[in-house]
């Protein structure tokens, strides 16, 4: 193995121990994957964070839709969507899906987060869409999944839990935290009365001024 596919091995381990100190991460069900070359390196399947070490993540190729994988473990269940997103985003290079609860209270009731916060531009435009549902693990949730990406960062997956891409693991972290955030802050807001939605020009504004920002708040 070489020194650099060890670090990124070693950093997924750490992102998703932060999945559960950060509290978005529900049980085992968050998952985190990074592309190496031609490969995707991901979380195993079912197995407890404080337990998982750098060899037990999972590698798949990236144009190898087979479910072949190497590894002690099995890769994720929602290694469809993770390999997906990264073959057809090459704007993305980590993956991070879990099933935060205000993310998935909204999901549950399919409702997009509209742009009720600036924050909301963190995920490159005015809304953050709620993908249509299909069972977890199929090649039709990935599908779904692309779509509701489209020129985003995030989404929502109905009845189930969002997705966040970042340009590394530590980007795609941040958003994962910023996305539960704004889910909070938007659900909260539903019960006094409902957000007031800010312009697609504030939004533009707050776009203009996200350039190198993100990079900063994760150090
Ligand atoms: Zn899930």
């Amino acid at each position: 193995m070489t020194k650099a596919e060890k670090a990124l091995r070693d950093e997924l381990v750490a992102r998703c121990r932060e999945l559960n100190s950060s509290g978005i991460n529900q049980g085992t069900s968050g998952n985190i994957s990074v592309r190496f070359g031609d490969l995707m390196l991901i979380s195993p399947s079912a197995t407890p964070y404080d337990e998982m070490t750098a060899d037990m993540v999972a590698s798949v190729a990236l144009d190898d839709t087979s479910g072949a994988y190497e590894g002690p473990l099995k890769p994720s269940t929602e290694w469809r969507f993770h390999q997906k997103l990264l073959r057809e985003r090459p704007d993305a290079n980590a993956v991070v899906h879990a099933h935060p609860t205000y993310c998935t209270t909204l999901a549950i009731t399919r409702r997009p987060i509209p742009a009720c916060h600036y924050m909301i531009a963190a995920f490159g435009g005015t809304d953050v869409r709620c993908a249509g549902y299909a069972t977890f693990g199929t090649e039709e949730l990935s599908i779904l999944a692309i779509e509701a990406m489209k020129d985003r960062t995030a989404c929502l997956l109905a009845n189930h839990g969002m997705i966040t891409l970042g340009e590394s693991m530590a980007k795609a972290m941040w958003r994962a935290i910023e996305l539960e955030a704004i889910a909070k802050q938007y659900y909260l807001s539903l019960q006094i009365g409902g957000p007031i939605i800010l312009s697609n020009d504030a939004i533009a504004e707050a776009m203009k001024s996200f350039s190198g920002y993100g990079l900063q708040e994760t150090k």
